[in-house]
């Protein structure tokens, strides 16, 4: 909690600091890759049909259109209400590959197995990607996601924050999704409220940053100035969108229910504001990992390109790769005599250095045409 209120200073300090760049900045598009891992029970391996979480690549597809539209404002596409504050925020995605996993566990808690869904199909490299995974969730939970802290395992962030689950959260980063509200015109959806697709919207949000538009308590703030400050959530199944009304702090307003940040049916959903795209666009800028990512996604270099720190290193090492045309990677890890020292792993990027013996060590890096090592030492 208070790693959480330092971040939502900075943030804070950050918009204040450079709202109207922030603003236009988003003139340059970003194009977030995005990874989407498949996780399934079936012993079949049978792609598609009702009450199937190996969904079918089109319905993979149809969601990143939804957020594509939803992200871009795109006309055409609106929910119920067309609200003149609604706006593109500048942000895109692509879809980079689709992993699918199968496993015996039937389904799973977003709250509590992050890093079991993440041991089943492990991120690809979180400063670069934005990783999906789709499963089925325990009743009532639609999806979930993991907020960015704006200080984090990164020794060249001002506020190193010393939590112990850091690597974790580096190793979990993303979304969580439940197959039967990903993506929409398909036989897995059956939920007459969230078909849209719009739940992952809504969590992507949350993943840039944003915070529920009722700001989580009676008349709360989500920090944003144009989003009605609301008495709370609309969590209902009126797909007709009527109005409802809040009055806080003396006086009477609509609530924004077309917001995607707020819990409405996903027809009624159709707005992201001016406020709430400054404050994507300064998270990523100031979350080390999503800056990362912005930064490798404007490349389009040849080279692999590799960066290690700390270094020398006592506890992890963590690595900065790009690769051209997000070619996968192998990363080995040697001794000074040439030894692995650990099983090579493709597209991780986070070395747990603990129990290595002082010394000199070889991180390698290989792609399909390309090879690149650097020395690091741990003490
Ligand atoms: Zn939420």
């Amino acid at each position: 909690m208070q790693l959480r209120l330092r971040s939502e200073q900075a943030i804070q300090r950050h918009i204040d600091l450079n709202k109207s760049t922030l603003r236009t900045s988003a003139d340059d598009i970003i194009t977030i890759p995005v990874v989407v891992h498949v996780i399934y029970d079936r012993e079949d391996n049978k792609i598609g049909g009702a009450g199937n979480p190996n969904i079918t690549d089109e319905q993979i597809r149809n969601q990143i259109d939804v957020l594509n539209e939803d992200y871009g404002n795109t006309s055409g596409y609106k929910g119920f209400y067309t609200d003149s504050l609604g706006v593109d925020t500048g942000i895109r995605f692509k879809l980079v590959t689709v992993v699918r996993e199968r496993t015996t566990k039937t389904q799973f808690n977003p709250l509590t197995d992050a890093a079991t869904l993440a041991g089943i199909s492990p991120a690809w490299f979180t400063n670069r990607y934005l990783n999906i995974w789709v499963c089925k969730l325990a009743d009532r939970y639609l999806g979930t996601s993991q907020f960015p802290v704006v200080t984090e395992i990164n020794d060249r962030t001002n506020g190193l924050s010393v939590s112990e689950d850091e690597e974790v959260d580096a190793l979990t980063d993303g979304v969580i999704i439940d197959f039967r509200y990903f993506g929409r015109n398909s036989d897995a959806i059956t939920s007459a409220v969230y078909n849209l697709g719009r739940t992952t919207t809504h969590e992507v949000g949350h993943w840039l940053g944003l915070i529920h538009i009722w700001g989580d308590t009676f008349c709360g703030t989500d920090y944003c100035e144009d989003t009605p400050v609301a008495y709370t959530k609309n969590e209902t199944t009126d797909v007709s969108c009527t109005p409802v009304f809040s009055q806080c702090r003396g006086s009477n307003s609509r609530n924004m229910i077309e917001n995607y940040m707020d819990y409405s049916p996903d027809a009624c959903m159709s707005v992201f504001t001016d406020d709430q795209k400054a404050r994507m666009q300064a998270i990523m800028q100031l979350s080390p990992r999503r800056a990362k990512l912005v930064e490798y996604s404007k490349l389009t270099d040849q080279n692999v390109k590799v960066e290690i720190y700390p270094n020398p290193v006592h506890e992890f090492l963590t690595a900065d790769v790009y690769t051209p045309s997000y070619e996968p990677f192998t990363v080995s890890v040697l001794n000074d005599k040439g030894q692995k020292v650990l099983e090579d792993r493709v597209n991780r990027t986070y070395v747990d250095v603990k129990n290595f013996p002082g010394g000199l060590y070889f991180y390698k890096i290989t792609t399909g045409g390309q090879t690149i090592t650097k020395k690091f030492v741990v003490r």
